[in-house]
């Protein structure tokens, strides 16, 4: 039994202001045992957001594979750790976007952050096009073999479904083929690490807002949510955790 993980992603969004709200989403996750929470802030407001969290985790939205050096403007694992993060995203569609990073990067990120003890999220998807040529599940299954560790140790990895056309649109992908791609992902998974493939936690993320969340959370394969918009209020995250607590 996967249970529920809720994580929000706060994106180049947020303040000190805004660390109100982590608190009251803090305060509603406690409310809500049977299902994990967490929000990934930008890298400044990590430490901030960590004494305001009362427990709730805190992660990042993107780690540099190595672990010091001559990067310019790049954070490593140990650093994020170092000043409370528990967890980080690697490979959002928006970083693969907007840096080029590929599968192979995705990885080494994913390796550096697991190697320090982080949960570590990483995001595939498909864009509009792929899907329309019949390509979804393809190019996710080829996403995953690039951007997954052989073997991992120290930490939980979690691989979220994020189709590039649904985030940030308002066009949610239907249930049915967010289960079918679920259980795709699924299939590499067991065939990739066998049983402990089985144990790897599914995110659903794209447009997922209080209305969708249930029908989202009931589909089979589906371990949670990864949210952007969404999550930047209580208002708006709070019901998503507690639908994730009745799935
Ligand atoms: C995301 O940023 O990962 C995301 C899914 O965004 P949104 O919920 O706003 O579509």
């Amino acid at each position: 039994m996967r249970r529920k993980l809720v994580v929000g992603n706060w994106k180049m969004n947020g303040s000190l202001a805004a660390l109100t709200e982590v608190s009251a989403i803090a305060e509603a996750a406690r409310r809500t045992p049977g299902v994990d929470a967490a929000i990934c802030t930008p890298a400044t407001l990590i430490a901030p957001a960590v004494a305001r969290s009362g427990g709730l985790p805190i992660g990042a939205q993107d780690v540099h594979h190595r672990e010091s050096g001559a990067h310019t403007g790049d954070i490593s694992a140990s650093m994020l750790k170092e000043v409370g993060a528990r967890l980080v995203i690697v490979g959002h569609s928006e970083r693969r976007a907007d840096h080029r990073e590929e599968d192979s990067i995705v990885r080494a990120k994913a390796e550096a952050a697991l190697a320090q003890g982080l949960q570590t999220i990483v995001c595939i998807g498909e864009s509009a096009e792929e899907r329309e040529a019949g390509r979804a599940a393809s190019i996710c299954t080829a996403q995953l073999a690039g951007s997954l560790p052989d073997d991992w140790r120290d930490a939980e990895l979690v691989v979220a479904y994020e189709p590039i056309w649904a985030i940030g649109t308002g066009k949610v992908a239907t249930c049915e083929d967010i289960g079918e791609i679920h259980a795709e992902i699924r299939r590499h998974l067991v065939g990739a690490y066998g049983e402990r493939g089985g144990r790897i936690r599914i995110l659903y993320g794209g447009s997922v807002k209080p209305d969708n969340a249930a029908a989202i959370f009931d589909t089979p394969d589906v371990d949670g949510a990864l949210v952007g918009g969404c999550s930047l209020t209580a208002d708006q995250f709070v019901p998503i955790i507690e639908a994730a607590g009745r799935g």
